[in-house]
């Protein structure tokens, strides 16, 4: 028989859907494997130390900490958890069908899509090295740890997210370096994003530049970035304690193969952005897989509580109608 509600994803928008549909006895079945590159379950927060901004923990909380107790109160109201990825989805009728990487297939009234998403990195063997050393793709999250107050650092991009962070970590940092491979023309930022950045005597761009290496040792953790002058091939060290890379995401969309809409990103089109229906019938999303704007665990978490709500309403629609034609969600 059929589930009535399957989950694809273990940060807090999955989570939080099982939660919710556990306790309105829905059976959930969460899959916890990963869809990012780092191969690890429970999302970007299973990379992330300490978290400080998600309510409820005024001395802050272990990314994974928070990640694991989330998990442990989905199993309490009767989600079964699975720690396999699903590969590959046939959303052209239902039950939906859905394959996972042990070979199972099981088959579902509804679909979360809580997958998340990768932040893009320059992809530097020393970027990796001093990831959470310093290196880091959310000013938000770490900006305001103590290894920053006071001290240089380094954001790259030259979209919103990067003028974002920049003046975030404004507010922190002695200074707030912005690496751009173009120049102001060129940036992506909306013009007033990209202005009130240039107007803050904190930051300071170093334009027609990319990081080519990222500088520091074990004990010391990040201690600057090596800048190459895109034009010139011309190089200058630039002393930092941290580096926030804001050069976009990658939605885990691809096991999708196309039959959910999404934007040119690849991030999945909400119907209605107040709610989670995706553009196929059943099929709900949430989290950063349909959130390239906030990107926040606690927006993931509200998020995770709507998909749950719109499913339950959803599959009580259908037990109570006559079966319909599959048909476009927004038609
Ligand atoms: P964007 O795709 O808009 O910008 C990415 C930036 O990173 C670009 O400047 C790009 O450079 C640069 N970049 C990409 N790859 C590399 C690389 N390998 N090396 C160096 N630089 C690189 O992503 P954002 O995350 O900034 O924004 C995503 C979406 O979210 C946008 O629609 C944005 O408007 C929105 N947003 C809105 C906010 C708000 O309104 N408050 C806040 C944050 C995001 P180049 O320009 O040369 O291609």
């Amino acid at each position: 028989m059929a589930e009535k509600i399957v989950i694809i994803g273990s940060g807090p928008a999955g989570w939080t859907c099982a939660i919710y549909a556990g306790r309105a006895n829905l059976k959930p079945v969460l899959y916890e494997g990963s869809f990012g590159h780092d191969s690890i379950p429970m999302g970007q927060l299973a990379l992330t130390h300490e978290v400080e901004n998600f309510p409820g923990f005024p001395g802050g909380i272990q990314g994974p900490d928070l990640m694991l107790a989330m998990r442990e109160q989905a199993e309490r109201v009767g989600t079964r958890v699975v720690t396999e990825v699903i590969l590959e989805a046939d959303l052209s009728q239902r039950p939906f069908r859905l394959k996972d990487s042990a070979g199972n297939t099981i088959e579902t009234e509804t679909v979360v899509i809580a997958s998340g998403a990768v932040a893009n990195y320059l992809g530097l063997p020393s970027e990796e090295k001093f990831k959470n050393h310093g290196v880091s793709a959310c000013a938000v999250c770490d900006g305001a740890l103590p290894r920053f107050r006071g001290k240089p650092v380094v954001v790259v991009g030259g979209g919103d997210s990067a003028c974002e962070e920049a003046t975030h970590l404004a507010k922190f940092a002695s200074i707030v370096y912005l690496v751009y491979r173009k120049d102001r023309g060129g940036m992506r930022a909306s013009p007033i994003m990209a202005d009130r950045v240039l107007a803050n005597p904190k930051i300071k761009p170093i334009w027609h530049s990319v990081v080519d290496e990222v500088l520091g040792d074990d004990e010391h953790g990040m201690t600057g970035v090596r800048v190459k002058h895109v034009k010139t091939g011309e190089t200058q060290t630039v002393e930092a304690k941290g580096m926030f890379v804001a050069i976009g995401h990658t939605p885990n969309t691809k096991f999708l193969n196309g039959q959910v809409q999404t934007n040119k990103e690849g991030f999945i089109v909400l119907k209605d952005s107040a709610r989670t229906l995706t553009s196929v019938e059943g099929v709900f999303a949430a989290g950063d897989v349909a959130d390239p704007l906030y990107k926040q665990a606690i927006t993931a978490a509200a998020m995770g509580c709507k998909a749950a709500l719109d499913a339950e309403r959803f599959i009580e629609t259908q037990e109570t109608h006559v079966p319909q034609p599959m048909k476009q969600q927004w038609e």
